[in-house]
């Protein structure tokens, strides 16, 4: 039974039965894909374990530091079947916060790339190194895998890992402020993953092409675990640049491709996106932050393909709720779907735990494997988080319906208090991306004297020469909404900030509009 496997045994699983079957194709721009079949996966991996455990003890953290490298994926497998727990650090980290992973991690090790968009990981990885004496080793990805070949230690017994051990501390992605350290297991990992793939309805041997950033578990949980459990191949690009993905869906003939809505967005804008062809795409998946209903309609149709949302989060593993390619257009295109397997969802009165009834907006609480054992060493967070019956609290707000579809209507951590009025940007932000002059609207609440907060608006323009005005805009949304939640600022950006994942950061356009750096929108 899949789900009481550790990761370790799934990528043996996988390689006893299919040994020759691609597992890895990893895709750069310029360079040459490199493929590993299972059984050359398996052998790196078990190589990896044997060299890790000279080094480092079963239960100890190794920090990974790196974009989306194939030996990314070696040392999460070796990790694994050396029973250590792998903490999985955004590439885009500044040193100073890198430095804060690595401590609150307790790490005793560090993997890392040369470079990433222009920073120079290596000289940040080594000084940090130097620094902090409980790190005891730097692995550095470029020359690792030689070194690996080359190891001649003598073979040691892999350690017996359970699968409710701790597998990897993944830190959320920090959209609303500084990230803390998921304590994720073996078997939670795999139960969202091997389940995703299910409700979407990856076949055995499938192609899953992805440009998802490894560090967070909708790639190396979702897409890697996933992949394995169907004994498929993961085709996974270095970065989201649309040419490489758009090539690597041809090349590979992937059945499903999967990408937060930006990158799913970014791929339909290539203009030569007509010109590959892409026909063994079956399923368009995407999710991880609210995904517009004309994207679904416009990816089945420039995909000719159905489309899937998941949704959850980090500290469950990551997905809880999921539509199946098979749902209407119009369950797709409102609602994040139904629990997956083995998930328990009820929604409750925000901040308390009484439940709400049937059709009625509550907080989104989740229950199952899938649930983080706590936010590592941090007991009081972890208590905010996880009640005592075992039901994680997203922050997230939604109604069910009751035939158990969900619908996410916000998010408790976004929410604007104005006049003492709650007010949650999301419906605000689907009257605006309803005109057609906007491409995206992010609403957000600033600090007002007057008010506690007000709600600003940023746009990003659809085309910036044919701009709508202010007033049109608010006019909008005067008539969509009560008068309270009608924007008072509208500012206008080129690029509304994301994070490595391509979700949106909204304390980032705070400060913006805090410091002036925005533009307004003409009235
Ligand atoms: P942090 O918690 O540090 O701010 P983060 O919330 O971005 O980071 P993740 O765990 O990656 O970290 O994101 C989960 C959140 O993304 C969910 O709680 C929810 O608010 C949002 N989300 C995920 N999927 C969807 C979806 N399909 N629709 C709407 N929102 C979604």
């Amino acid at each position: 039974m899949i789900l009481d496997l550790t990761v370790g045994e799934l990528l043996r699983d996988a390689a006893e039965a299919d040994p020759d079957r691609p597992a890895l194709i990893a895709c750069a721009p310029g360079e040459p894909a490199q493929v590993w079949t299972y059984r050359e996966l398996l052998a790196d991996a078990n190589r990896a374990a044997q060299w890790l455990l000279t080094r480092f003890r079963p239960g100890e953290h190794v920090t990974v530091w790196a974009p989306n490298v194939p030996e990314w994926i070696v040392l999460q497998y070796g990790a694994a079947l050396a029973g250590l727990v792998l903490v999985t650090a955004n590439p885009a980290l500044r040193a100073g916060e890198l430095e804060y992973v690595l401590r609150q991690s307790k790490s005793v090790g560090i993997a890392y790339s040369d470079s990433f968009r222009g920073t120079d990981m290596a000289v940040i990885a080594e000084q940090l190194r130097r620094q902090m004496p409980q790190i005891r080793e730097a692995i550095r990805f470029e020359t690792w895998n030689a070194e690996l070949q080359a190891f001649d230690g003598l073979p040691q017994p892999l350690p017996a890992v359970e699968p409710t051990a701790a597998a990897q501390l993944q830190y959320t992605s920090g959209t609303t402020g500084f990230p803390k350290g998921a304590l994720l297991h073996h078997r939670g990992l795999i139960t969202a993953a091997h389940y995703v793939h299910q409700r979407a309805q990856f076949p055995r041997h499938g192609v899953w092409a992805t440009a998802l950033p490894l560090f967070h578990t909708a790639a190396c949980g979702m897409s890697v675990l996933g992949t394995a459990a169907s004994h498929g191949t993961v085709v996974i690009c270095r970065q989201f640049d649309p040419t490489l993905v758009l090539s690597a869906i041809q090349e590979y003939r992937a059945d499903l491709y999967a990408g937060v809505p930006a990158m799913m967005l970014g791929l339909l804008d290539h203009p030569d996106f007509d010109s590959f062809d892409l026909s063994s795409v079956q399923v368009a998946l995407s999710g991880g932050d609210a995904v517009p209903p004309d994207l679904v309609r416009e990816a089945e149709r420039r995909f000719g393909a159905r489309f899937s949302t998941v949704y959850g989060q980090t500290e469950l593993s990551p997905i809880i709720t999921q539509t199946s390619p098979d749902d209407s257009m119009e369950d797709k295109c409102g609602t994040v779907g139904r629990p997956l397997p083995n998930v328990e969802i009820r929604l409750v009165e925000p901040g308390g735990d009484r439940p709400v009834p049937i059709g009625e907006q509550g907080e989104i609480c989740a229950r199952g494997y899938q649930a983080m054992l706590e936010y590592f060493d941090m007991p009081e967070q972890t208590r905010d988080t996880v009640d005592a019956e075992g039901w994680v609290h997203t922050g997230d707000l939604g109604v069910l319906d009751e035939r158990g579809y969900l619908r996410v209507t916000g998010r408790m951590k976004d929410m604007i208090i104005r006049g003492g009025e709650n007010i949650y940007p999301r419906e605000i932000e689907a009257v605006l991306t309803g005109h057609p002059g906007v491409a995206r609207a992010v609403v957000v609440g600033v600090p007002d004297k007057q008010w506690g907060e007000i709600i600003a608006a940023v746009i990003e323009l659809q085309d910036a020469a044919n701009p709508p005005s202010a007033t049109e805009l608010h006019e909008l949304v005067r008539r969509h909404l009560a008068p309270a939640k009608t924007p008072k600022d509208w500012y206008v950006t080129g690029q509304i900030p994301s994070n490595a994942m391509g979700k949106l950061q909204k304390f980032v356009l705070r400060d913006q509009i805090t410091d002036g750096a925005l533009k307004q929108l003409p009235a």
